[in-house]
């Protein structure tokens, strides 16, 4: 997402910052640069329209064009004005307890895996989520829902097949609900391919009924400005509270995101950025601008990782290293950290400056397999190998990598890496900064 809109700005405003003496033609031709950059993007016209105004309006006022380095100055104006488009502060859900939750969209948009991945961030958070499937003209959605419920260990409330009365479904759902010891129910409705009246009438009915504190769009963000008519459409029917944007991992052009919050005036709250459950996040509109900026968001990477892995097991593993140790166990367990940090490229692209580098860096690098073979050879050696690694010599890798169901070559591989890591982990210098770089994120 956002990567060629990226490239653009980083290219326009490094010309920008490399011009001497500012003049207002250097503005006007990098704004309209941007302006063709945000068009490209997918932004709506008269919103990408405005928005250049804004910025130029500001970036023209004497005091940027006198300053020092006007050119930093302007990629400051053009930050605080796209965090103003995207919506300004994060909104947050505005939750009564028990609270209700209506999620509402079309068809494929990742409503049901947004409904689990709600209810396990609302869990996380110390909420008791329950989860209601109201889709009563698809059963395999009903089924859909039934299974992210298990995975998220949330308690579901699934209709049977025959009910076409989708009042009487909420209203036996909230019965249900009564009964269980939940402070939030998240109700799951029907898609459609595109909006028609019937689905319309349905959601109307559903909302009256329900007086959801939360009604909330789920939009797919690959759709571009379709997802923002349908989030107009949808506004005009019920009323929304905001909007889930989703597949934001994908390689859409970002213009949905972009232009939302300025055609709907509704908030963007989430944002999905994975298939899996763990991959929705509150939408902050400033760290996207950082991140369309190519300045990345460290502390999005750090919620994420502290989501992920165990914040005790890594402060173990570090003070082994900070002791000057690095043998094939503790090789292991920072590969097992590396493997919950599951989608590893996701993670580094909030890194600053890493927008640029991830191009570069080959798939393989990532490759859950490849960590999986890396580790098979790990388990192929003996304890004694693994605590000395450097007895580790001919025949006994020829021993390892049959053991492995690997070649010479990777086991060889290998040990060349860990000899590099060791090399470095051993180095207090290069540790310290390491850790200082942990302190810094934590
Ligand atoms: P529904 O028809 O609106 O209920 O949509 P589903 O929840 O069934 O999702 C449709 C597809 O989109 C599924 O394959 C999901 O795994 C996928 N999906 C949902 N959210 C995301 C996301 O944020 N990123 C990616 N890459 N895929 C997603």
């Amino acid at each position: 997402m956002f990567s060629s809109l990226s490239d653009s700005l980083d290219k326009t405003f490094r010309n920008l910052r490399g011009v001497g003496k500012i003049s207002e033609k250097n503005i006007t031709d990098a704004l309209r640069e941007i302006r063709l950059a945000l068009l490209e993007a997918d932004v709506e016209f008269t919103v990408a329209k405005t928005f250049i105004a804004h910025v130029k309006e500001k970036a023209m006022g004497a005091d940027v064009l006198k300053s020092i380095k006007p050119g930093e100055q302007i990629v400051k104006i053009f930050h605080d004005e796209l965090a103003e488009l995207l919506g300004g502060d994060q909104v947050p859900l505005n939750l009564d307890s028990p609270g209700r939750i209506l999620l509402c969209g079309l068809n494929g948009a990742g409503k049901t895996t947004t409904a689990g991945k709600l209810a396990n961030r609302l869990k996380r958070e110390g909420r008791k989520p329950l989860l209601i499937a109201c889709d009563l003209y698809r059963p395999a959605a009903i089924d859909q829902l039934a299974t992210v419920a298990g995975q998220v260990g949330v308690p579901v409330y699934t209709p049977d097949a025959s009910e076409s009365d989708v009042v009487k479904v909420a209203k036996e759902a909230l019965a249900w609900a009564d009964s269980q010891d939940g402070d939030v129910v998240i109700f799951d409705t029907a898609g459609r391919q595109e909006i028609d009246e019937r689905l319309v009438e349905e959601l109307k009915q559903l909302h009256a009924f329900l007086k959801p504190q939360e009604t909330l769009l789920v939009a797919d963000a690959a759709t571009g400005q379709g997802a923002v008519s349908v989030a107009r459409h949808f506004d005009e029917a019920v009323g929304i509270d905001g909007i889930i944007l989703t597949k934001l991992d994908g390689d859409a052009r970002g213009g949905a995101a972009l232009s939302m919050r300025a055609v709907t005036g509704k908030p963007i709250k989430y944002a999905g950025e994975g298939e899996k459950l763990d991959q929705l996040f509150e939408f902050h509109p400033d760290r996207m601008a950082d991140r369309i900026l190519g300045m990345g968001d460290v502390v999005g990477m750090v919620e994420q990782v502290a989501t992920r892995i165990d914040e005790k097991d890594a402060m173990k593993s570090m003070e082994r290293l900070a002791s000057g140790k690095f043998d094939f166990y503790d090789f292991l367990d920072q590969m097992k950290m590396i493997g919950k940090l599951g989608d590893m490229k996701g993670l580094l692209s909030l890194m600053p400056g890493f927008s640029k580098m991830k191009k570069q860096l080959p798939d393989a690098a990532f490759d859950p397999k490849r960590l999986k073979r890396t580790e098979a050879i790990v388990l192929s050696m003996t304890p004694d190998e693994r605590r000395r690694p450097e007895i580790i010599k001919g025949s006994r890798r020829q021993r390892i990598a049959n053991g492995s169901g690997s070649t010479l070559v990777e086991v060889n591989r290998l040990l060349k890496q860990f000899g590099e890591m060791r090399k470095m982990m051993r180095s207090p210098k290069k540790m310290k900064k390491m850790m200082g770089g942990l302190g810094a994120l934590g």
